[in-house]
């Protein structure tokens, strides 16, 4: 996925994106961001109990189990429920909580959208922003 370099839509979409934090590292999120740089979300996925979770981590957070692995979230979702932060903010913005077709959730940001045209259940798709030191930040834009 090469979407780095696509410009924000015209028309009702914000042309105005909130600058995003850089994210906290760690030697256990390295592998994580590495994976975002090279345009791929990454997520667990535990071969005990078949589920995925997020954020990827080395115990199952539904059975417990230690047989997890990281794969490839295939990019698709959609909004469990959402919220438009516009009070005490420079740009206004959405965090949103994404269930991913892989049935895991993630508290993510909705970006390159009208606010408020925001729905729950709305479909989204997987995107990066990149915060101020080049770390590639997932996030999700309508589908
Ligand atoms: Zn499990």
């Amino acid at each position: 996925m090469s979407e780095q370099n696509k410009t924000v839509q015209s028309g009702s979409a914000a042309k105005t994106q909130r600058t995003m934090p850089d994210p906290m590292t760690n030697p256990e999120t390295e592998r994580f961001y590495e994976a975002t740089a090279a345009g791929k979300l990454l997520v667990g996925h535990c071969k005990a109990c078949g589920k995925h979770h997020y954020y990827p981590r080395a115990i199952c957070p539904h059975c417990l189990s230690d047989q997890t692995e990281w794969v490839q979230a295939g990019g698709g979702g959609s909004i469990y429920s959402y919220s438009v932060l516009r009070r005490g903010v420079p740009v206004p913005y959405a965090i949103a909580y994404v269930k991913l077709d892989e049935g895991t959730t993630m508290l993510t940001n909705i970006v390159e959208c009208d606010l408020d045209a925001l729905s729950i259940g709305q479909r989204v798709k997987l995107t990066f922003v990149a915060t101020p030191n080049g770390t590639q930040v997932p996030a999700f834009t309508p589908a």
